[in-house]
């Protein structure tokens, strides 16, 4: 919150490793000369919400929040659906967004959204700072071969996936198929650690400025009830009500009816009916918010009364020296006159 204006250099993007992700921002418009069929559109639509899944029930609400339970193999799978949204491995992804719920909206939360849009929703991923995994974070699953095998060979995913849409539907199913969901699909999660702090409203007194959005909801699956999420983030549901829209949620449901996962947890009425910012809570989250910006203002307020008083000190100091110097030179000046004046006194008769 108290950002530096400037980034530290390892906060900077890294133009070079960052090739792939601009070029792949262009290639969607290879679709001008592949043309836009219905299958191909359907296609895209298939891998943006099914990946989505992957990475809101998988990286998000198992790998980094735990909130429910499955065994060996679906977990394997829900890794490997995983690393087809080209975000990195599970460990990574989960290791850093654990640090977000710790820090948040502090100097230490990897994608402050208190550092701005750009930060928050890619600055952080394409400079060096945050490349590796932290393990430390994650050791409850990194203690999984196959896991760490995914999270290091991470991009076999999209590989995978893009040389299928080839397979499956041509250029077309590359174009539109793959890559079109692919930049969708990223934007559509940046969105929850740009935006989700920033548009909607608070529901509950966090000690952080998260929101509850429909519109941040509707594109990534259910991941909108941000505020929720903060609040409890041990849950497998991030709508709390009937009418907050959480389709992981409905199919993590489904997918416990059949016994795929089980132990999901969800907050109970009592804890979903504390801490309400209607009843009068204190918004702890938005006053440190609010005098976290003000301390910066004043902090850079500061600097510049200092800058000034530096300035400032420094033409006094010379105009001191020359004061003193004329003074000196006049001092000089009297001392020869009177020298001149006695010579003048000695030589009359
Ligand atoms: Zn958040
Ligand atoms: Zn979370």
């Amino acid at each position: 919150m108290t950002a530096p204006a400037r980034l530290a250099p390892d906060e900077r993007v890294n133009w070079v490793t960052s090739i792939p992700f601009f070029l792949i921002h262009l290639l969607p418009f290879a679709a001008i000369w592949t043309g836009v069929s219905r299958g191909a559109v359907l296609l895209c639509a298939g891998l943006y919400f099914g990946r989505m899944f992957f990475i809101t029930a998988g990286y998000h609400r198992y790998f980094a929040h735990r909130s429910y339970r499955m065994a060996r193999v679906p977990q394997f799978l829900m890794a490997l659906g995983g690393i087809t949204a080209a975000q990195k491995g599970p460990l990574w992804w989960a290791a850093h967004h654990r640090d977000h719920h710790r820090y948040a909206d502090t100097e230490n939360d990897v994608h402050s959204p208190q550092r701005g849009f750009w930060w928050s929703h890619v600055g952080w991923i394409l400079c060096d700072k945050f490349g590796g995994t932290k393990y430390e974070n994650i050791t409850d699953f990194a203690r999984y071969p196959e896991l760490r095998f995914l999270n290091k060979w991470n991009m076999l995913g999209p590989w995978a996936l893009g040389i299928a849409c080839y397979l499956l539907g041509g250029w077309q199913g590359l174009v539109v198929g793959f890559f079109w969901s692919t930049v969708l699909l990223w934007h559509g999660t940046f969105t929850v650690n740009s935006l989700a702090h920033v548009i909607g409203r608070r529901r509950y007194a966090t000690n952080d400025t998260s929101r509850n959005s429909l519109a941040i909801a509707l594109i990534t699956g259910g991941e909108g009830w941000h505020n929720n999420h903060h609040y409890h983030p041990g849950s497998a549901r991030q709508g709390f009500f009937w009418w907050e829209f959480d389709p992981t949620f409905y199919v993590l449901r489904g997918l416990s009816l059949v016994g795929v996962v089980h132990d999901l947890r969800t907050p109970p009425r009592t804890v979903r009916a504390r801490h309400r910012l209607r009843d009068g809570h204190f918004d702890i989250g938005m006053f440190r918010a609010y005098t976290a910006r003000a301390r910066s203002v004043a902090a850079g307020a500061g600097d510049r009364i200092d800058a000034t008083r530096e300035a400032v000190g420094d033409r006094i100091d010379a105009t001191r020296e020359a004061v003193g110097a004329h003074l000196q030179a006049a001092v000089h000046t009297a001392e020869e006159v009177a020298k001149a004046a006695r010579r003048q006194v000695r030589s009359q008769p």
